[in-house]
């Protein structure tokens, strides 16, 4: 099918990657990522614009080391308002831009991601938001306190079908762990792959056969 991105998501990231240019973009994402595929979202295209899905959520990677604070990122999209704003989740947390439940407050966020890898921000289904590409106002994210960028842990990088290497062996062996049987060759193909989509049924993971951020936490 095709899709694109909303065009206020395409201002938003521009300009987060011109303020922090050397942050990582490992837990970005758009449309089918890990976390999202297998279920209804906003980043499924289901807003359409003609013939076109329109995707209207985003992630963007909490990266305190390279800069982007996603946290204290997201206090600020709450605070805004911005009228584009849909609900921003970051860290346990989901909040609503003005036209949704008790917005501009955190409530509590139950979903299985807690979304502290990353933030994820929806913008409103109506094409006056979602394409409306004026410029988001973020002067006011502060820069991470250093409590906060010593405390990070780095995620293991994000390994599918085709994947390669040392990362490969020590999934392989993660799995074997967790009772499946492969031979440790550090190569990701369809016998890995399986074993991933297994072990991901049997944790109650959204079942992709990519190994994120979710799948690595879960299986450490
Ligand atoms: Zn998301």
């Amino acid at each position: 099918m095709t899709w694109r991105l909303a065009n206020a998501l395409a201002t938003l990231r521009a300009q987060v990657n011109s303020k922090w240019p050397n942050r990582s973009e490992q837990s970005d994402g758009t449309i089918g990522d890990e976390a999202h595929a297998s279920r209804s979202s906003d980043h499924n295209p289901w807003v359409k614009d003609g013939a076109i899905g329109i995707v209207t959520g985003m992630d963007l990677t909490h990266d305190p080391i390279g800069g982007f604070d996603s946290y204290a990122f997201a206090d600020m999209m709450l605070k805004n308002q911005d009228k584009r704003l849909k609900y921003i989740i970051s860290n346990g947390r989901i909040g609503s831009g003005p036209a949704g439940p008790s917005a501009g407050k955190w409530r509590k966020y139950t979903g299985i991601n807690k979304h502290d890898h990353h933030c994820h921000i929806s913008v409103m289904p109506e094409q006056a938001q979602y394409d409306n590409s004026s410029s988001w106002d973020i002067a006011a994210v502060t820069s991470p306190n250093p409590e906060v960028v010593v405390a990070y842990v780095v995620p293991l990088e994000t390994l599918r079908k085709g994947s390669k290497g040392e990362i490969v062996e020590k999934l392989q062996g993660r799995l074997n762990v967790h009772g499946a049987s492969l031979r440790i060759d550090g190569d990701f193909g369809d016998i890995t792959r399986a074993a991933v989509i297994v072990f991901q049924s049997d944790s109650k993971l959204p079942v992709d056969g990519v190994v994120g951020p979710l799948t690595w936490r879960v299986l450490s």
